[in-house]
């Protein structure tokens, strides 16, 4: 069960503890909230303990009389960041569980005291709350479901609740993103986002199968054809402001495909495991529609999420095939599991043709390669329009979700040719992460054409080894991490400056 975490204003009746957060090499604030007696005991504790408050330590202690105090560690005060503070909330949840407190009063240091710190410790004190443990027969009774952490500053208080839908919204996604494939099939996804849109506010319509076929999107329809669900495109609106929905939007665009099994192009056994993550760029198109709602952002933002589930049967695609894309291109298909790229060329075409987007985004879990590049610690960037690029750097670097530029040239397209028609899928090992976006940057022109794609303010965000964690780390249960919803609310929040 997820453990549901609010901020509140301190009460006047006494905590079931308190949450201290400390620097490193500085003497211990004095904390009033303590008393004399505890005050007293932190003080002799401290000289005894080596216990120091690094970024990311946290420890649980027991003063008499029995008040427990968490302490949050954030390092050295001149390296204060906002990964520090969302690092100490993340702390704050995870001892509070683990002790079964239900109420916590936080007392905030001065320098912690800013709207961007608030908001980044709102975000991790919520992602830390979610634990995988939906499909487990529960062991013991949870101690507690509910947090309560309750702090006097009532500005700080609005920050830390705005951090905290976000990662709300990120939650939600993490929970689709790690549903099994036999419950998260294509229609299961389509009717959780009418479910969600119903709740918040978003418009929605859901491309069926048919309807994908009579428009031509042969792309998405031929990938999803054996799966145990047929194969849709959700569309999402925010409407934003009411007068601002003149403006243009900003279109996000996510793969999801429920299970990837490579289709004929079979993946290892070894390869299958955690293919149920082939869906995380469409849940977090989700999570960040979710957010621009719950927030209220004033900018339109658009989601497009293609749902595909690319299986084994003799309705599935083959290698050798050759499909006609909604964009009208023929795509000779050399490898059945480069799917990815294939449902969201019919989805950025329709983004192009429908909408006269103020910039495209597409997420998705597209290439191991961009894994062997960069490893895990960034997802991989490819964007056409330097005012983009920064956008999305600074949003990156705000939500710690950081991107890192691979280039995308004409020679990068070239190596996508075909002899029998306009394209292949793929083209070998080569620049694997870069031919992906290649291919892609096929389907951004004028109507979703290959001609002046460097026209199109557009990214694509590689997030295959970002997507989730297979080791616990500060903010993360093992599973996913729902990479690109603080990223892309930021974004969006932040889009007019
Ligand atoms: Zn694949």
């Amino acid at each position: 069960m997820p453990l549901s975490v609010t901020f509140d204003s301190a009460r006047r009746t006494k905590p079931d503890a308190l949450a201290l957060p400390l620097f490193d090499d500085q003497p211990w604030p004095t904390f009033s909230a303590l008393s004399a007696k505890d005050r007293a005991w932190l003080a002799d504790w401290r000289r005894t303990k080596t216990f120091r408050p690094d970024r990311g330590q946290a420890l649980l202690v027991h003063p008499t009389p029995k008040l427990p105090l968490l302490l949050l560690g954030l390092g050295a005060p001149k390296l204060l960041d906002a990964q520090a503070a969302r690092l100490a909330g993340a702390n704050l949840t995870r001892l509070a569980q683990r002790a079964g407190l239900s109420r916590v009063e936080l007392v905030l240091p001065p320098q912690l005291n800013t709207p961007t710190l608030a908001h980044a410790f709102g975000q991790g004190a919520v992602l830390a709350g979610l634990r995988f443990d939906e499909f487990k027969s529960p062991s013991e009774p949870p101690a507690s479901s509910r947090l309560r952490i309750e702090v006097h500053q009532s500005k700080w208080l609005a920050a830390v609740k705005q951090g905290a839908l976000v990662s709300t919204s990120a939650n939600l996604a993490r929970r689709l993103a790690a549903t099994p494939p036999n419950i998260a099939h294509p229609r299961a996804i389509a009717d959780a986002c009418r479910k969600m849109a119903r709740e918040v506010g978003l418009r929605i319509k859901v491309i069926t199968a048919p309807q994908l076929r009579r428009l031509g999107m042969n792309g998405l329809w031929s990938v999803g054809r054996a799966g145990s669900r047929e194969p849709c495109l959700i569309v999402l609106e925010h409407r934003g402001k009411p007068g601002k929905s003149q403006t243009a939007p900003v279109v996000l665009v996510g793969k999801a495909v429920t299970y990837d099994t490579g289709g004929y192009s079979l993946k290892t056994a070894e390869g299958q495991r955690g293919m149920k993550y082939d869906k995380c760029g469409g849940m977090a198109v989700l999570g960040a529609l979710h957010a621009a709602a719950t927030l209220k952002i004033p900018t339109p933002v658009v989601g497009l999420i293609a749902v595909a589930e690319n299986m084994v049967d003799r309705r599935a695609y083959r290698v050798d095939d050759i499909l006609t894309l909604y964009n009208g291109l023929k795509v000779e298909i050399t490898n059945t599991d480069a799917e990815g790229r294939l449902i969201l060329a019919d989805a950025l075409t329709y983004a192009c043709r429908t909408y006269k987007p103020a910039a495209l985004i597409d997420l998705a879990t597209l290439t191991g390669g961009v894994g062997v590049a960069l490893g895990q610690a960034c997802a991989g960037l490819f964007v056409t329009d330097p005012k983009l690029r920064q956008k999305l750097l600074d949003a990156g670097n705000a939500a710690h979700e950081r991107l890192w530029e691979l280039p995308l040239w004409p020679e990068h397209r070239e190596l996508l040719r075909s002899d029998h028609a306009d394209l292949v899928n793929s083209a070998g090992r080569l620049a694997h992460p870069i031919q992906g976006a290649a291919f892609l940057s096929h389907f951004v022109g004028k109507n979703g054409s290959p001609e002046a794609w460097q026209d199109r303010s557009w990214a694509h965000l590689d997030i295959a080894y970002v997507a989730a964690v297979d080791k616990p780390t500060p903010l993360f249960d093992v599973g996913p991490t729902a990479f690109g919803v603080r990223l892309l609310t930021h974004l969006v929040q932040h889009w007019h400056g």
